[in-house]
């Protein structure tokens, strides 16, 4: 088979500013260790997130200059409504200028105390605004899915057994609705297969609940389900979307992920009234619901998105991309989520550094080091990011402590891959040298965007 290429030419680019070591190191103290609070411009590669870092295409930018920008029934909304009904089918279609809008929105209306919402694992911004209703939020991910060096298809799978167990436990008046993200980012970017999304659906029937998808990468996990699920090869990814989402009752999305745009989102449901409260309360948060926080412009961008991302050589090249960096690390030792997601390639930091415990932060520390070693930013997915203290104020860490290499749509070449593959081996060559890290500064929620830390002495 010949190398799979990027489907596409480069017509404008974008200069990257080099810094060296030195530099680097003064940089990140500078931040309190927390690359977050980098200056975009001091990083070279920069894999925080794939979250609106999408190279937009000449027919989206085209799309720019033709956004209606009219107030109320702009053309731009009817292109935006039209693009996410002919995949996902929802009859109501809500913009909202972000996935954590549609969160907000939907969760203050369906949220509160005493409500229970379940998830193959809700992602960060999820979990936080259904906890910030007063809800609360539980992951039951297949257990497969918790064994970061087992190879297996779908490791975004939801725990079937569990789920049950859990509505009949809480009882299913008090859980407003069944969530499943696709692909789970917060898992690896593991895929959930449609077998498993039928399943999950089947027991919401029996329970009379509505499914939701958190749908923020659907395009990545329906190409996932062609490549691995029997009966799926000869189906187009717009007809493995337009199935998956024929089983749920609502979806929320960022589209900075699979619409391939810097910014916006949408949610849809097909309840009618929930539909009426969420605009109106949308009214009050966004803006009116034919534009929802977003300008035309962004609107005709997310619409002609959409319709790139089923490409299926986009796909595959996007696929590909991901894992060709983990097959690099694999074979250099360094140990990851196995098999590599779809966006992200997430090194696992627990065996990276075996000697750092979680009190300290092993992937703080492993993020850290590539930065000041290749200029690259990686996210920490750990016990920054979702750690819980117990009522003597000591660490529940998560089940897994990861580094997050979330890799941008359409924006890196093979070659700065192959970089980012060099400096990680680098660093994990020296990895005895890694100091552990603590926090000296944290905020009540969401404390990993503005942490600071210090290096363990
Ligand atoms: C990014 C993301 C969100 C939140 O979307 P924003 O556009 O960042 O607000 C929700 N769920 C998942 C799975 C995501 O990846």
């Amino acid at each position: 088979m010949k190398t799979i290429i990027e489907p596409f030419r480069i017509k404008s680019v974008e200069p990257i500013r080099f810094t060296t070591k030195e530099e680097r190191i003064k940089i990140l103290e500078k931040a309190g260790y927390n690359p977050f609070l980098i200056h975009a411009d001091d990083v070279l590669i920069d894999l925080l997130t794939d979250s609106g870092t999408s190279a937009m295409s000449s027919l989206q930018w085209a799309g720019i200059m033709q956004g209606d920008e009219s107030y109320a029934g702009s053309k731009s909304f009817f292109r935006f409504e039209d693009a996410i009904r002919k995949i996902t089918g929802m009859k109501f279609i809500i913009p909202t200028h972000q996935g954590r809008a549609a969160e907000k929105i939907l969760f203050s209306i369906t949220g509160g105390e005493g409500k229970f919402i379940p998830n193959n694992t809700h992602f960060d911004t999820t979990r936080a605004n259904i906890e910030f209703s007063g809800a609360e939020a539980f992951d039951f991910l297949n257990e497969i899915g918790k064994h970061p060096e087992i190879r297996a298809d779908f490791k975004g799978d939801m725990d079937i057994e569990k789920l049950e167990k859990f509505i009949i436990e809480k009882g299913k008046e008090n859980i407003p609705m069944v969530m499943i993200t696709i692909t789970n980012n917060s898992g690896g970017g593991q895929p959930v297969s449609l077998k498993n999304i039928r399943e999950v659906k089947e027991v919401c029937s029996k329970y009379r609940l509505p499914l939701f998808i958190d749908a923020c990468r659907f395009a990545e996990n329906a190409y996932f389900i062609k490549m691995r699920e029997k009966g799926y090869r000869e189906k187009s990814v717009l007809e493995i979307s337009q199935e998956i989402f024929s089983y749920a009752d609502g979806v929320t999305m960022s589209a900075k992920k699979d619409a391939l745009v810097n910014i916006g989102g949408f949610l849809a449901m097909n309840d009618e009234d929930l539909a009426m409260k969420c605009r109106n309360l949308l009214i009050v948060t966004e803006g009116f619901p034919t534009y929802g926080g977003l300008a035309g412009r962004d609107l005709e961008a997310v619409a002609q998105g959409l319709e790139e991302v089923v490409d299926e050589h986009y796909l595959q090249y996007r696929i590909r991309s991901v894992e060709y960096l983990g097959e690099k690390l694999v074979n250099a030792g360094v140990p990851i989520i196995e098999p590599p997601g779809g966006h992200a390639i997430y090194i696992d930091a627990k065996r990276f550094l075996p000697e750092v415990s979680s009190e300290q932060f092993p992937g703080q520390s492993v993020t850290c080091e590539l930065y000041i070693e290749g200029g690259i930013r990686g996210c920490e997915i750990g016990s920054v990011m979702f750690g819980k203290y117990d009522s003597d104020g000591k660490l529940i860490p998560p089940p897994m402590e990861l580094v997050r290499l979330a890799i941008p749509r359409r924006v890196y070449t093979q070659s700065h891959i192959d970089y980012v593959s060099e400096v990680i081996i680098e660093v994990y060559k020296n990895r005895n040298k890694l100091k552990g890290y603590e926090i000296t500064y944290q905020a009540p929620m969401l404390r990993h965007f503005t942490a600071q830390f210090k290096p363990m002495s």
